[in-house]
């Protein structure tokens, strides 16, 4: 297909949400190499066949891959089914770069944005510095989206707290600001307590915001993967997990089964909970977020349903 946004776009992630009906999504970043772009399209392909609420695009750190994303969001909406919502970052970008990349958006036809504050290049826990005629905080973003144009926005929220908060009152504040600035939904970083989720939940209601929050859905199926999202997020990773993660270390197909295991009994209690959907981290491998996503659709045969698995 070519040119043109295809017919069957499914409805923007703000009325879905908006309908009470239940977000699924699934989220991507941009490969480097030409095997990262060709695996990426693997994985989109799959996906699209379920036809997913949106499938999102990260913007590289430091907002270092801007026209990598720019250009995959719109292939996304071009060349296929499935509804693209894309990344944006505030770091290291002029407010005039800003409304050059949300017009540049708009014109793709993308008319979904995540907005984010972004971390700096390099160590994401190193000095946030601002553009010097740039934003400080995601909140002022969200404004200049919602001011340029129809689009649905999300925002980020932290069921841990972000790193760099010194307390909840703070954090809820924050987040509260994003959405008295216009944020219709948010999508949370990745967790693996649901009870971390429920906290969060609360503490927003209280403060008075009701958007809804989509809870981010991580397999772990490889005990190598813990460092690598110990630099990612601070999130608590469970210890008997990482046990049995340990003890398959050499053996993927166990490693995949028990992450998907733990990850599906997670994204069961959750929509058990009320969560308005789920956004699944493919790491571009669609394989494990599939499996759980089929699981909880219920397209599994009987015998492929894994049990909770000691989700806390
Ligand atoms: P903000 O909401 O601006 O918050 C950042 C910090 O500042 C928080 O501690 C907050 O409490 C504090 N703060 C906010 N406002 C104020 C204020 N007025 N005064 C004082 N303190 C304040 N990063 C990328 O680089 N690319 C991506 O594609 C990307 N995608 C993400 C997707 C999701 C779903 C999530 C959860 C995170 C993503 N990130 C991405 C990471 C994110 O950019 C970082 O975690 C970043 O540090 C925080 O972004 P934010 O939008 O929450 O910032």
């Amino acid at each position: 297909m070519t040119g043109g946004a295809p017919a069957r776009r499914p409805a923007g992630v703000r009325e879905v949400l908006a309908r009470g009906e239940r977000s699924f999504s699934f989220e991507f970043f941009p490969p480097k190499t030409e095997a990262g772009e060709r695996t990426l399209w693997d994985a989109i392909r799959r996906v699209e066949a379920l036809a997913p609420t949106f499938v999102s695009v990260t913007y590289g750190a430091g907002g270092s891959s801007r026209d990598r994303t720019v250009e995959i969001t719109r292939r996304i909406g071009t060349e296929t089914t499935l509804r693209p919502v894309a990344h944006l970052t505030a770091v290291g970008h002029s407010v005039a770069e800003l409304r050059n990349t949300v017009g540049q958006y708009a014109d793709a036809g993308v008319r979904d944005i995540l907005v984010l504050r972004g971390d700096p290049p390099g160590d994401p826990r190193g000095l946030w510095v601002p553009h010097p005629r740039g934003f400080r905080y995601a909140h002022e973003l969200v404004g200049l989206v919602r001011e340029s144009g129809d689009f649905g926005v999300g925002v980020a929220a932290f069921p841990e707290r972000h790193p760099r908060s010194a307390d909840w009152d703070g954090e809820i504040r924050h987040f509260v600001a994003k959405c008295r600035a216009g944020a219709h939904y948010a999508i949370t970083q990745m967790f693996f307590h649901v009870e971390d989720y429920l906290r969060l939940r609360e503490r927003v209601s209280a403060a008075g915001c009701d958007i809804p929050i989509v809870p981010a859905i991580m397999p772990a199926t490889d005990v190598r993967q813990i460092r690598r999202f110990a630099e990612l997020s601070d999130a608590a990773f469970p210890e008997s997990l990482a046990r049995r993660l340990q003890e398959v270390r050499d053996q993927p197909e166990e490693g995949r089964r028990i992450g998907v295991e733990y990850a599906t009994a997670m994204a069961r209690r959750l929509l058990a909970e009320g969560a308005p959907g789920l956004h699944y981290i493919t790491l571009n491998r669609s394989t494990a977020t599939l499996l759980i996503h089929r699981d909880i659709l219920g397209v599994t045969s009987a015998g492929d349903t894994p049990a909770r698995a000691g989700v806390h």
